[in-house]
């Protein structure tokens, strides 16, 4: 689950209060499992997942940061897992990895300055202007916007293309014109801010993703009205414009922007894997299960395992997998197993995949994503562990189709989870929300909130791992039914369906 920017305040140390395994994976008044899937069911245990997520959240895997030697042994652990379970390749050159681009940026912010117009008017740092983001040189014709508020949105955004956008405004953070920039072919963006940056620009080197790297600034007032000038325009920043409105202004001067320093491009790869449908002619359509495979890595010395985050989804992950290959019957339609890198980052690896989809988006018939689903909730005072040994939170299936949603209830009666619906507000922070975004019918599963959220204490000794073969067997129902059922699972509008996915309860960013 990736962070909030603003810290979680988990502050309560609570060590020894954790229950001992209970060794059942299903719940008390459970059902047995319907006989076309049984095979399945039974060949997934307490042990296999242990001995995967032992793995998983090993010191050897290093926490399995995005571009880190950890992430890379914990994805070719990944796919010959798949490889020996039996699934086809699916990935890149018929291999089980599909590569995501992400460049390694060092930015010098000496030797990074803007030009603006004939006479070249030079501005740096010391000028005022902070260099967020970015690696070359840059030059293209200014298109100042000045805009106002959480609405605020242009009628046709390909004018941004080609451009270096100068945004001046408020409350712009979260508004449609913000992902309508970040969504343009916009050369670069400088963001006008009314107060010089705390954060001075310094030396630092990132990693990001290579389809993202557009450059970005943020100037001050005074540095923006030498821009302006400079570039022939009126400089005065005084008359805001009506809320929800943006006003445009293209200059014939053209800006250069160079950010100096070095950039080193690596490949990190989503781990993926199919099994084929039974039906010829429906097994061109896909369900996926999805995990993310990421964690936040070593740091400094420090090993942040992610037993839970997201160790714990990977395993039911991998559990899925077994359950699906050791059963002779097999759904109509294809299932594809998906671990994702980058999550912690900002979902990447999932966006990366659902912007170049290897299954087409309209054959894509729902994602199921499992993401902390190993741990018995502890949030006091709300919540304890003690309560919450047979409770995960069921977060999105009730936007995008109440037939899947109602479908999860049904299969729930072989396991007897106790349901929860009160992390709604954590729609938008794993990886099913880049899939939602496109329409596709989403469900995630997730068990909940402890103290060792994103610490380096979310070790595989606390992990309830009967919950992970429950949420395995759970979601390895669903993904049978919805696979197998003659005709595809509606799309519709439930009752917390929100219009487009950009904002809602979008509370991350
Ligand atoms: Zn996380």
């Amino acid at each position: 689950m990736r962070a909030l920017h603003r810290s979680i305040p988990i502050t309560l140390s609570l060590l020894g209060l954790f229950l001992a395994t209970p060794v059942l994976a299903q719940y008390e008044g459970a059902e047995p499992p319907p006989p076309r899937a049984t095979a399945g069911w039974d060949a997934i245990d307490v042990k296999t997942c242990s001995a995967w997520l032992r793995r998983l959240a090993s010191k050897q895997f290093e926490g399995r940061g995005t571009g880190q030697r950890g992430y890379q042994r914990a994805a070719e652990y990944m796919a010959k897992q798949f490889k020996d379970m039996g699934l086809e390749p699916c990935g890149d050159e018929n291999s089980y990895f599909q590569h995501v681009p992400f460049a390694r940026i060092t930015m010098e912010p000496k030797k990074s300055f803007l030009r603006v117009g004939k006479r070249g008017t030079k501005l740096g740092i010391k000028d005022g202007v902070t260099f967020e983001f970015g690696h070359g040189e840059v030059k293209g014709p200014l298109l100042v916007l000045r805009a106002n508020g959480r609405d605020a949105k242009l009628q046709d955004p390909s004018v941004l293309d080609g451009q270096v956008v100068l945004l001046v405004g408020r409350q712009l953070l979260r508004s449609p014109l913000r992902d309508q920039i970040d969504a343009s072919k916009a050369l670069a963006v400088l963001t006008v801010t009314q107060r010089a940056s705390r954060t001075p620009s310094r030396e630092a080197t990132r990693l990001v993703m290579a389809t993202d790297l557009r450059m970005r600034a943020r100037v001050s007032e005074a540095a923006a009205r030498r821009i302006l000038s400079a570039s022939k325009l009126d400089p005065t920043l005084a008359d805001t414009p009506k809320p929800g409105s943006v006003e445009s202004k293209a200059s014939e001067e053209l800006i250069r922007f160079t950010i100096g320093g070095s950039r080193k491009d690596i490949l990190v790869p989503n781990v993926i894997g199919k099994l084929p449908g039974s039906d010829p002619k429906l097994r061109d359509e896909v369900v996926i299960l999805g995990s993310h495979l990421d964690h936040l890595g070593k740091r400094d010395k420090t090993i942040y395992y992610g037993a839970d985050d997201d160790g714990s989804g990977s395993t039911a992950l991998l559990a899925t997998v077994k359950a699906f290959t050791s059963n002779q019957t097999r759904p109509r339609r294809s299932v594809v197993f998906l671990a994702v890198c980058g999550e912690e980052m900002g979902l990447l690896g999932s966006r990366y995949y659902t912007d170049h989809p290897i299954f087409p988006i309209e054959k894509t018939v729902a994602e199921l994503q499992m993401d902390m689903v190993g741990r018995n909730e502890h949030d006091p005072p709300k919540d304890y562990a003690k309560d919450n040994v047979d409770t995960i939170h069921l977060v999105g299936s009730k936007r995008l189709s109440m037939e899947l949603h109602e479908i999860i209830l049904d299969c729930n009666r072989h396991l007897k989870f106790r349901f929860e619906y009160d992390q709604e507000s954590v729609y938008t922070r794993s990886d099913h929300y880049n899939f939602a975004k496109k329409g596709i019918p989403v469900s995630f599963i997730f068990s909940g909130f402890h103290p060792d959220y994103h610490q380096p204490t979310d070790t595989v000794d606390k992990i309830n791992f009967a919950k992970i073969v429950s949420t395995a067997r759970l979601f390895y129902l669903v993904a049978f039914r919805v696979a197998d059922q003659e005709r595809r699972i509606r799309v519709d509008s439930g009752p917390l369906a929100t219009d487009g996915a950009s904002r809602g309860a979008e509370e991350g960013r």
